[in-house]
């Protein structure tokens, strides 16, 4: 189906389902790991939810079971290109569409700059043309590899404007840019939440984030891939957790961000490979790789005044979030 019929079926389909729902809430990114949770999230809170994906990192199989759901519609769209939903109102959008994981987002490194750019004007330019709130999702890759510890929101950061993560680190620091410009300008009203590191069911097994290769190594008995020496650290959010903030954030009034989301447990890499072999019994030994240019060496979220703001707070431990995550695993190889 071409761009434009997909987006006209789109509204003769939202259009004919009125009534039911709270509101119609457009989710970029809607079938990555983050997004396709929120999706869920959001229609079990009887919200009618567009979710958009051009399916580079998300997948199908993650929204599959949402489709049933007569409150929920998919469109095949990247960002980058203009959108026109000017026959419905939008009340609320949340971007989430850009590669996140460091190997994903560096495949295409120009791609993840206009994603950042042209994608977040378009976005924001919806936004403004329906007066619906628009939520960034920034990251803790603002902060680059930080001199302060741990990071708080006023926290400039340490970025290279130059090297192999500069695309997604000033993509999304300039994307934050627009965000605050646009709320000054145009008087759009804006959230903007920097997410660290989470983890959960639905990663893709083949993103290259730490979590899902080690979990994925450990169950097939395989080498554990460490880059550096493991004593690099990062803090783990298990994702309902950060759905939870980042829900909070959106229909908190009279108020921006950027705030931060995370879990501020922080653990060496070692730590976690450990933890990861004994809680699948796995016979992996733990292999020492070159460590990426840029590879920050510390992460963890002063989360203060997300407890202060938002009354939120990460309940899921480690551990259960691990096993949680490992079962996921576990039954995808099975299928
Ligand atoms: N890492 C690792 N082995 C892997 C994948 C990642 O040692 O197989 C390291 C990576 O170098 C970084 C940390 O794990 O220090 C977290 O990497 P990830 O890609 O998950 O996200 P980042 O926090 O760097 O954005």
């Amino acid at each position: 189906m071409s761009g434009l019929s997909e987006t006209l079926s789109l509204v003769y389909a939202v259009g004919v389902s009125k009534m039911n729902f709270e509101k119609t809430i457009l989710v970029t990114g809607g079938a990555g790991f983050l997004g396709s949770h929120l999706c869920e999230y959001l229609l079990n809170k009887g919200n009618q939810v567009i979710c958009l994906d051009n399916l580079f990192t998300g997948s199908k199989s993650n929204i599959q079971h949402l489709r049933e759901n007569p409150n929920f519609r998919f469109l095949n769209h990247d960002i980058i290109e203009p959108l026109y939903l000017d026959d419905i109102m939008i009340d609320q959008i949340y971007n989430l569409a850009c590669p996140a994981s460091p190997v994903q987002y560096q495949i295409n490194p120009v791609r993840t700059i206009k994603a950042n750019t042209i994608g977040v004007i378009n976005m924001l330019g919806i936004a403004k043309r329906h007066r619906a709130r628009i939520l960034q999702a920034s990251t803790s890759e603002v902060y680059g590899d930080p001199l302060v510890h741990p990071q708080t929101e006023d926290y400039k950061g340490n970025v290279s404007t130059t090297g192999p993560r500069a695309c997604y680190d000033e993509g999304k620091r300039v994307a934050e840019t627009l965000f605050f410009d646009y709320n000054r300008q145009n008087k759009v009203d804006i959230r903007v939440i920097r997410i660290f590191n989470t983890y959960g069911p639905r990663m893709a097994k083949d993103d290259g984030r730490v979590v899902s290769n080690f979990i994925n190594q450990a169950l097939n008995n395989e080498d554990i891939t460490m880059y550096g020496d493991g004593k690099q650290t990062r803090s783990f959010c298990y994702v309902e957790d950060l759905i939870e903030g980042i829900y909070r954030l959106m229909n908190k009034e009279d108020f921006t961000g950027p705030i931060n989301i995370g879990n501020p447990n922080e653990i060496t890499l070692l730590d976690l490979a450990e933890r990861i072999i004994r809680l699948t019994n796995s016979k992996s030994k733990i292999v020492y790789k070159p460590l990426p240019k840029d590879d920050p060496k510390q992460r963890q979220p002063n989360i203060l005044y997300a407890k202060q703001a938002l009354g939120w707070e990460p309940l899921v431990d480690l551990e259960t979030g691990l096993k949680k995550t490992i079962d996921y695993f576990e039954s995808v190889s099975k299928k």
